[in-house]
């Protein structure tokens, strides 16, 4: 592994690599890119096979909180910590240890809940460290509502640029977990037939009773014949095995890291299926925290309607130019980030010299 070229195939600004071994902490924190503001981004904990993994994992979704918060145009940048799960880890200790972490960066990253993260976890990082959305506080209110809410206006655009009327619309669901649960909700209520899958079995089968929806084995949802496919569950499900099989006309869902590569989103295009860009599709967390710690914003939900416009806006470029729809989105967030950055940029907010010495 060249550690400088895995950094520069990006341009990430900083690696923090965690260790603790009296706890078992083994993770990173990649800080993207801090030229808009502080750098906002969850933490996942996973079991990672090894650190390459977490390595590669971690510098890929540090990077797509950049593009998501340009995109989003708010004033803020990208990062994001994993943390490796293993046999070893003291849970609480090393949460609270993560949180000595993120407190040191002294608000240059701001952090909250990605996959495996329990309420527990939560508490342990907030109890050192002030810099995590606080999602017990009623003032920010639930974070994955705000994900589901933003996912619900890219849909309506897809669905308004397509001609298809929710109330006709067949989408199926991969994943009801946080954010896939109250979008499936928000979609029976407007009027949507639902078909779901989930890994956890359990999970499936109650969200299918509560809402009336029809459930598939999850290596059944790519050919479920539908409007919308909605993958609301792990990153790198758009590839080359299970494009061929997809028979849907949209794909528009939360989870972070939809595609295998950019190539795939051409192929998509190619097919005439419509993508809706994850991190323009699921920006409506990222936009709740950061108007309610930095912009002290009581609502968001006038800012989580915009997604739709910007989802219309990507669409229409894209049809334009000819160009599938995550180029288009890509193309956006780099023109809002600056393209030669300073030393001084790169720790947004900070003195890069002590008062003293300037
Ligand atoms: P979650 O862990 O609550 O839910 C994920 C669900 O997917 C779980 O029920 C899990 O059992 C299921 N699942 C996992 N692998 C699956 C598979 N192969 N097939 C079917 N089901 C599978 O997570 P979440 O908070 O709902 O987030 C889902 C995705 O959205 C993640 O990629 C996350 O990074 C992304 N995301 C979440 C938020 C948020 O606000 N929670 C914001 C932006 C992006």
């Amino acid at each position: 592994m060249n550690l400088f070229h895995l950094l520069g195939d990006f341009n990430h600004e900083q690696l923090i690599v965690l260790h603790n071994r009296a706890v078992g902490l083994r993770g990173f924190i990649a800080i993207h890119d801090s030229t808009r503001g502080p750098a906002l981004g969850g933490v996942r904990i996973w079991k990672y096979q090894n650190e390459e993994e977490a390595l590669a994992d971690v510098l890929k979704l540090s990077r797509g909180m950049t593009y998501k918060a340009a995109l989003a145009e708010l004033p803020c940048g990208g990062a994001k910590a994993v943390l490796m799960d293993h046999d070893g880890l003291q849970r609480t200790a090393a949460f609270e240890a993560f949180g000595h972490a993120v407190q040191s960066l002294q608000g240059r990253f701001y952090t909250g809940r990605d996959v495996g993260i329990t309420d527990a976890d939560l508490q342990a990082i907030a109890r050192t460290t002030s810099y995590v959305a606080n999602e017990s506080s009623p003032a920010l209110g639930d974070i994955s509502e705000h994900t589901a809410i933003g996912v619900w206006h890219a849909l309506r655009a897809c669905l308004d640029f397509a001609g298809i009327s929710v109330k006709k619309a067949r989408v199926a669901i991969q994943g009801v977990g946080s954010v896939g649960l109250l979008l499936a909700r928000i979609l029976k209520r407007e009027g949507a037939e639902l078909v779901l899958t989930d890994v956890d079995a359990g999970r499936a089968r109650s969200a299918a009773e509560e809402l009336g929806a029809r459930t598939v084995a999850p290596d059944e949802i790519y050919s479920v014949d539908c409007d919308v496919f909605s993958p609301c569950a792990l990153g790198g499900i758009l590839n080359d095995t299970t494009l061929p099989k997809l028979q849907t006309h949209i794909i528009c869902g939360c989870a972070n890291n939809q595609l295998a590569s950019l190539e795939t989103s051409d192929a998509l295009a190619q097919r005439g299926i419509l993508y809706a860009p994850d991190y323009l599709v699921n920006a409506g967390g990222l936009i709740r925290g950061a108007e309610f710690y930095l912009l002290h914003r009581a609502d968001s939900l006038p800012s989580l309607a915009r997604i739709y416009d910007r989802m219309t806006r990507v669409i229409e470029q894209a049809r334009t130019n000819n160009q599938a729809t995550a180029r288009v989105a890509d193309q956006i967030a780099e023109s809002r980030l600056k393209v030669g950055k300073t030393y001084r940029d790169c720790f947004w907010g900070q003195a890069a010299v002590p008062p003293g010495n300037r």
